[in-house]
């Protein structure tokens, strides 16, 4: 049904259009404001669900222009399975697939990740997670000393986790842009709350990353811009085919390309780079190899953006206020877009097309107590 749904509006936008006009449960027209990975899941969505939408982007700076776009189920710090990990996963294999039939072109890459022990306190953590059985232990295994690339240094150990890897988020954006083009579905135009709901349009989806952070302070909700950067590297000699984590990671990508990255920063609210973080960065990833494989003359691009993050690092999703009830937020996708992306999507389309679906409360924007419905 899905794929039938997606031919017909593929052999005709027009057409297409007009029929869900038509028939849609909703036979609304929702106007998407932001065009990063937030704005082109929200529109896939709808495209899915047979809801007319256009999207809007000023071409400021986004977070998705630089996201490495790996994904990674567990939470290292204290070896826990991130928020939702499994059905995170499910709904994303599902929808880059998607996304990866329609526009034909290859996004999801499965790339096993290897974390590199810290110290024995840790190592024997990890071991008693999967001893107990921990939810965490469906995703972490622990490898077998040597069962690496030659080049790692693990003196502690290393464990791996299978399901991870990298979606190519800037082709994903690019092609979905270009996708919305072609059908008059998209339009270089800035929109912030003051502009209201512009004719012909029954919604705004807000997924303006950090660029709606006043718009929503006005309600009390704070999207923290969180400095990033991350490295591209051209390396001549072999680096085995899994990412290497110790803190900072390394992912293999293709032809000898090496990913590196990234950096966090609270006090530097720029998406510019800083040179300090090429050493801060290689330095660390080197630590993690038996020698110097990284060097400076090997960066082919150092990129820099500001994740959108809310406080308590979940995204901000559904209606804001009772007197603007056409705004819906979709924000605060923090360090991990790519992975809880689809799933919160579709969650935000559930809210703008039916009103009376409450959206899971660890999501809504009314858990913050400086939030404010007025
Ligand atoms: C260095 C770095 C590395 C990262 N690596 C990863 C990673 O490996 N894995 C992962 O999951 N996540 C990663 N992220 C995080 C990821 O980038 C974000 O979670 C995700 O891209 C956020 O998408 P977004 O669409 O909400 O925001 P953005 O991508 O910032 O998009 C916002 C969009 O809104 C537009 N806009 C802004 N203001 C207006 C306006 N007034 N009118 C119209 N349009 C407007 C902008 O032009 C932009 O297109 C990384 C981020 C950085 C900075």
């Amino acid at each position: 049904m899905r794929l039938l749904l997606l031919k017909r509006w593929d052999a005709s936008w027009g057409f297409w259009s007009r029929y869900n006009r038509l028939r849609s449960m909703s036979d609304k027209r929702i106007l998407i404001v932001g065009d990063g990975l937030a704005g082109t899941l929200v529109a896939w969505e709808l495209l899915e669900q047979g809801v007319d939408f256009v999207v809007w982007g000023d071409g400021s700076p986004a977070a998705s222009d630089v996201a490495a776009g790996m994904f990674n189920p567990v939470s290292f710090r204290r070896i826990l399975p991130v928020w939702h990990a499994q059905e995170h996963l499910d709904s994303a294999r599902t929808r880059y697939a998607a996304c990866e039939s329609h526009l034909g072109v290859k996004l999801w890459h499965d790339v096993a990740l290897l974390r590199i022990f810290p110290d024995a306190a840790y190592a024997a953590q990890w071991d008693e997670r999967i001893a107990e059985q921990h939810p965490v232990s469906a995703f972490i295994e622990r490898c077998d000393d040597g069962n690496w690339h030659e080049s790692i240094s693990a003196p502690y150990g290393a464990g791996r986790i299978r399901e991870a890897g990298w979606v190519d988020v800037q082709t994903l954006v690019k092609k979905s842009r270009e996708f919305w083009q072609q059908r008059q579905a998209w339009s270089p135009t800035r929109w912030n709350i003051d502009d209201g709901l512009p004719e012909g349009f029954d919604a705004v989806v807000d997924c303006r990353g950090v660029g709606a952070k006043s718009d929503l302070l006005r309600y009390g909700l704070e999207v923290r811009p969180n400095q990033g950067e991350v490295l591209t590297l051209q390396v001549p000699s072999a680096v085995g085919v899994e990412t290497v984590n110790n803190v900072t990671w390394a992912m293999p990508i293709a032809g000898g390309q090496v990913r590196i990255g990234s950096t966090y920063r609270w006090d530097f609210m720029e998406p510019t780079v800083l040179d300090a973080s090429q050493s801060v960065l290689l330095d660390k990833a080197n630590a993690a190899r038996e020698n110097k494989l990284f060097s400076r003359d090997q960066i082919t691009e150092h990129r820099a953006g500001l994740r959108p993050a809310s406080p308590d690092r979940r995204p901000l999703v559904g209606r804001v206020a009772d007197a603007i009830p056409w705004y819906i937020v979709c924000n605060g996708w923090g360090t991990r877009g790519v992975l809880i992306g689809p799933r919160t999507a579709a969650w935000t389309i559930q809210s703008v097309l039916d009103a009376s679906w409450e959206v899971p409360a660890e999501v809504r924007p009314n858990r913050f107590r400086t939030f404010t419905n007025n």
